[in-house]
Order: C-alpha cells, then structure tokens, then sequence
C-alpha cells in the first residue's frame, strides 16, 4: 500500500500537482534531437538537468543516451550562459566531431533569458562551428508545457532550419511520426514502403535508441534522418504528420516555410487510426493499397472478432500523453471497452479535451477526463469506483499494485519492462500486439480469481 495516504474524497486543486503524469520539455527535445543521424544533443542549464534528461532516456530505452551540458555554475547562473555555450560547443566540435549539435534550454537558463541564435551566430563570427557542421536549437522552458511540447519545439526547429525549397517538387512524402517508439517509426516506415512511397521520417530514432549489440561502441549510431533529408523535405509533395501535439507544429511550419501541405492525423494506433494512415497516405501519394496491408487488417479484425467478448464493456483508467491517450481512447472504444478514467498530465488545450469527450459520448456510464490533470486525481477516481484494466507509464504501477488492477504499460516513460522500443504498437501489427497485451491482462486476472469450478482450460 505504497498510495495507501489517497483520500476518496477530491477537493480541487489549481496550484498543486502531485505525481505529474508528464516531465519536463527537455527530455522531449532530446528525443527528438537523437532522430538526427550525427546529432549531439546539448542541455544549456546545470548538470542536474541534464543528468536528469539523459538519465530519463536511458532508463526508458535502455541504451546509453548521448548528451553534453553547458554545466551552468554560480556564475553562468548570475550572469548568464553564453560563454559556457561558446566553450561547449568549441569543445563538442573540436572533441567529439557530431554533423549536427541541437541546443535546448532548461528552466534556468529560460529564466535568465539566454538568447541562444546570438550565441550561435557569435560562435560562428568565432569560426567554432565548422564548415558543414549545424548548430540548431529550441526554447524548452519545462515550467510550461511538458516532454511532448519539448519534442514538438525541437521537430519544429528542424523544419525552421534545415527545410529548403528549391522550387523542384519530388515524389517524396515526409513523415512526421510524433513522440513514439523507435519501433514505431521502424513500422510507419515499413507501410509506407508497402505502399510503395519514397518517405522522409523526421525524427527518426530507430536503430539509434533500438540498436543491436555488436560489441562496437558508436558514438553516432546508424539511423537518423540525415541533414539533406532534413533540407529536402521542402520539396516534398506532401507531409504526413501523426498527433497533432507532437507532430503538428513542425507539419505547420514545414507548410508555411516551403508550401508542402500536411495532413495531420492521430498516432496510427487501432483499426481505424491505422486505416486512416493508408487512406492518407494512399491518397497524398496517389497509390494503390497493396494486398499485403489488406492480409494485416484482416488478421486484426479476426483477432477482434474472436476475442470480442472479453473486450465488452470493461472499464479501463487510462493516463499518458495526449496523442498517444486520443488514439488508445479511440481505439478502446471501438472494441466496445469504456474508457472510464482519462488523465493527461501535458496541458493539451480546450480542443484536445473536446475531441476526447466527443469521443467518449456514446460510453456507458459516467467519463472522467482532465487535462491537465495528476496521478492523485485518478487514483482517487479509482478509489471510489475501480476500473477493470489500468494503460500507463511505469508510474501507473503504484495505483495498480495498490488496488490490485490489471495493468499495461504504455507511453513514455517505462521504466522496469523491454519490449517497448522493439515492438510496435503502431498499424496492424501493433494493433494485434496491443490487443494481445489487454487480453493477456484481462485473461490471466479471470484465470487467478476463478473458482476450481469455474477455472476453463480453453476460454
Ligand atoms: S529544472 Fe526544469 S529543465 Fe531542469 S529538470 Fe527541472 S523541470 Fe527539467
């Protein structure tokens, strides 16, 4: 009974959070900073921050996760960063040679108010930036927002620097897959190949954060999207952008800067969502579905099918980001699950709630959604009235292990399981592994409470 001081009762609360169902922008930004093939991720604060940030990544993904710091100290605190950054980056170049160095900010060096593109230019007028070699950044002040703004500020920077227009339009689809797993972006990549679609992914984190072991050290791992990718996603026929938090910032920009027009859709989790990512795909690039994506949808419908029974009407308290939470909610209530509890923790705006109670209208019985809301205020939720499965990052376990609720983990971060970063959740196939991991949930609890009497050995 790790929550066991939770109270039923709930009083409303404007200037506390307790147990913040998100983190800070930085660790979003990094993120996305290592989809950039040769990129070197630089935390501008202290080195509390930063180890923080890079301690955050490793533990989700398991791999050894590259960052340097300007490693504020008393003085950079006081008079501001600049020379730490001019030395960083000096030393980042001359030490550790990266293609690409993404600079994002931290609270304190946001509230001192560095300004980051005169640091740059200066340390260019001081030729510590070699030719060929990029020094990009992003504002990520973490007391506003959370990791999904981090990682949207740093997708949009890419646009902001690299994507050029030549005037030359190619039959390329840029994608811009949201705050997922690099296996994601590995399953996105592959429908859209069996759609026959040349893409550009950005950002791209597979084989960087989901690499083998080779017993070779890499400092640049092999994947990323490479910087001519990046500049030529402004010729680009069109870009595809999944979670409009994450990814529509950047598919904005991309459509003012260079006109390529974007469509943004929600993360490709579930049927539907996964339909609307052929559908969308198949209709920007003007191509045929192949009968190999058909064959996938089938299974998935199969496996629905048989198992629909044991979906029906188990209520399920869902917390994570917002894309990832719109896409699992829509995708729950299409197996006719209630999606009971709805928590976010990243403040997703009026809109994003609207959809999410659109959603959810036609549920059985009463929908609690709160955006931006805590972990306290869903587990209160669930003391009054529990739920039959939990979805969430690893926090999510306390309340699950305190009233005993079967739970998957889900969404970011996800600290004590493997898998995540290899296997996707994304289309079909991911769809099927999802649906998989909530009737393993839901069978091996009926298997543990049944009754001798009851206890079936097919079900
Ligand atoms: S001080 Fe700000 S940037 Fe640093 S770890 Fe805390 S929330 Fe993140």
């Amino acid at each position: 009974m790790l929550l066991r001081h939770t109270t039923t009762e709930i009083k409303e609360r404007k200037a506390l959070t307790v147990n913040p169902a998100k983190t800070c922008q930085p660790i979003g930004a990094m993120y996305a900073s290592l989809g950039i093939h040769g990129c070197l991720p630089h935390s501008h604060g202290s080195q509390g921050c930063y180890a923080y940030h890079r301690s955050a990544l490793t533990r989700h993904y398991k791999e050894p996760v590259l960052a340097a710091t300007s490693a504020f100290t008393e003085g950079a605190s006081v008079f501001g960063g600049q020379a730490n950054l001019l030395q960083a980056i000096d030393n980042m170049f001359t030490v550790y040679n990266p293609d690409v160095i993404a600079v994002h900010t931290t609270c304190l060096s946001e509230t001192i108010g560095d300004d980051i593109p005169q640091i740059v230019n200066k340390a260019r007028a001081e030729g510590k930036v070699p030719e060929g070699k990029y020094v990009i950044h992003t504002n990520t002040p973490s007391y506003v927002g959370s990791h999904v703004d981090g990682f949207a500020n740093m997708t949009r920077s890419m646009v902001d620097y690299f994507s050029e227009s030549t005037g030359h339009k190619e039959k390329t689809i840029n994608l811009i897959p949201g705050y997922v797993e690099p296996c994601d972006m590995e399953e996105i990549r592959r429908i859209a190949g069996e759609l026959g679609i040349r893409t550009i992914m950005f950002p791209d984190t597979s084989k960087v954060l989901n690499g083998p072991m080779t017993g070779k050290y890499r400092m640049y791992p092999e994947g990323g999207v490479t910087t001519d990718a990046l500049k030529k996603t402004g010729d680009s026929m069109g870009t595809v952008a999944m979670g409009a938090l994450a990814s529509g910032p950047a598919a904005r920009a991309l459509d003012a800067k260079c006109k390529v027009p974007c469509e943004i859709i929600d993360l490709p989790i579930g049927l539907h969502a996964t339909d609307m990512l052929i559908d969308t795909l198949r209709q920007v690039a003007g191509v045929n579905v192949p009968e190999s994506l058909t064959f996938e949808r089938g299974q998935m419908v199969d496996i629905i099918s048989d198992m629909h029974q044991y979906f029906y009407g188990k209520r399920v308290g869902l917390v994570g980001d917002p894309d990832q939470v719109l896409a699992l909610t829509k995708f729950l209530v299409s197996l006719d699950m209630c999606p009971a509890y709805i928590i976010t923790g990243t403040p997703a705006g009026k809109k994003y709630e609207k959809a999410l109670r659109e959603v959810t209208k036609d549920v059985p019985g009463e929908v609690k959604i709160k955006v931006p809301g805590d972990m306290l205020l869903f587990h209160q939720w669930i003391k009054q009235e529990p739920v039959d499965l939990l979805i969430g990052n690893t926090y999510v376990k306390y309340i699950a292990r305190d009233e005993d609720i079967p739970f998957i983990r889900h969404g970011f971060p996800i600290l004590d399981r493997v898998g995540h970063s290899y296997f996707p959740t994304v289309g079909y196939r991911g769809g099927m592994r999802l649906l998989e991991k909530i009737l393993d949930a839901l069978l091996d609890r009926k298997d543990r409470d049944s009754t001798d009497i009851e206890f079936e050995l097919v079900m």
